[in-house]
């Protein structure tokens, strides 16, 4: 069987021509200016609008940041219905506001929180629903926003997954109050480290504005107790090299999910989700889940040989957030609330899906899984 030469990892960043990041790291030299909203930054939030079509986007030192500061500026308290299936980052920026998660069980074929459980959740204490569109997989966002809007609360997205995704010709950011998108290098579209926040409003991105730059609106006001969210000019003019990169990336890595797709579909005991015709994909991630029963092998162990052959796929999003020490005691968090999410944590596999890589890699991979269904590695 064969095995790579190299460890193969389930992601690897997109790196622009380095004459061209020289040439960026020269007009920084040059412009004397490192952050506080200098060129490059200015230059990379034009080319976002344009990229996103939308002027309602600010952008941030990282995602994580970026999700705090708009669950702050939305004023949201109390309660927040979530996923357990995700990030650590996605319930943690609740708790850094005071707020307590209530994690919603997840539908089983996106693995998006599940829209007919939310309302069961909601009390007096809710203020509003934070979804987040895992892997790429678009949550059922109409569904949301019909509840979000009966019972008066806020509908927000985690879109770390989820750049350049849109339902039809709607940008996903379309729905609910706001979008965060995160910029780390294990994302499809990076800039070192970044993220941004996509509004509805331009009244909530001009407040996201001041709130990452401390709350200082000018050189006598300090209006909000903000913090520091800004981007610095290095990560900016590697977002906005990146940004050239990111087609060429997506095309390569849509032809990998096809070979994915051809070569593991009726291997049984493997399954995957592909989001319907009408959705551009981010295609963040491949996928797949392995039930125990008909593969032969739990997920565990398949991951376990993987390695054998060089391969190492991660087990995202293990351990569920339900089950974090800090979590665990919620009465959310109890497995009879969570059947769905806790079934599919035990089955997923991220398997490597990177443009770097090639037909004949994927081909190599999902004959190492078809070998260890029937072989012991
Ligand atoms: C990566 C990620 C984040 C955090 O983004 P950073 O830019 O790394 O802070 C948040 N949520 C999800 C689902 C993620 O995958």
């Amino acid at each position: 069987m064969y095995k790579f030469e190299n460890p193969v990892f389930v992601t690897s960043p997109i790196f622009p021509p380095i004459e061209k990041f020289n040439e960026r790291i020269k007009m920084i030299w040059d412009s004397k200016w490192l952050s506080n909203n200098g060129k490059q930054c200015q230059e990379f939030e034009r080319k976002l609008t344009e990229y996103f079509g939308t002027k309602n986007i600010s952008i941030f030192n990282n995602g994580t940041i970026a999700l705090m500061s708009l669950v702050k500026m939305l004023d949201l308290k109390g309660e927040v219905i979530t996923t357990p299936f995700t990030f650590a980052a996605t319930p943690n920026c609740l708790t850094w506001n005071n707020i307590t998660p209530v994690f919603c069980d997840i539908l089983p074929d996106t693995m998006c929180i599940d829209p007919d459980k939310v309302e069961a959740l909601i009390t007096p204490n809710t203020t509003a629903i934070l979804a987040v569109h895992v892997f790429g997989n678009p949550c059922a966002v109409e569904k949301l926003e019909t509840i979000a809007t009966k019972h008066n609360l806020k509908l927000i997205f985690d879109g770390a997954h989820a750049f350049g995704m849109k339902i039809g010709d709607k940008p996903i950011y379309e729905f609910g109050d706001g979008t965060m998108y995160s910029f780390h290098p294990t994302k499809l579209f990076h800039s070192a480290e970044g993220g941004a926040v996509i509004t509805k409003t331009e009244k909530l991105k001009q407040d996201l504005d001041l709130w990452k730059n401390f709350g200082i609106a000018n050189e006598i006001e300090v209006k909000l107790p903000g913090l520091n969210g800004k981007m610095n000019e290095l990560q900016a003019a590697m977002g906005i090299l990146v940004l050239d990169e990111v087609n060429k990336e997506r095309e390569q890595r849509s032809k990998l999910q096809r070979k994915y797709k051809e070569k593991l579909t009726n291997v049984p005991g493997v399954s995957f989700y592909i989001p319907e015709a009408n959705v551009t994909q981010s295609l963040q991630y491949f996928v797949i889940r392995i039930h125990e029963k008909e593969f032969g092998k739990s997920r565990d162990q398949v991951y376990d040989e993987l390695k054998k052959f060089n391969i190492f796929a991660r087990k995202y999003f293990f351990p569920l957030c339900s089950s974090y020490p800090y979590y665990k005691d919620l009465p959310s968090s109890q497995l009879e609330n969570l059947p769905v999410a806790n079934e599919v944590v035990k089955e997923t596999l991220s398997l490597p899906f990177f443009g770097r890589l090639t037909e004949a890699d994927v081909e190599n991979i999902c004959d190492v899984i078809k070998y260890l269904k029937t072989n012991n590695a």
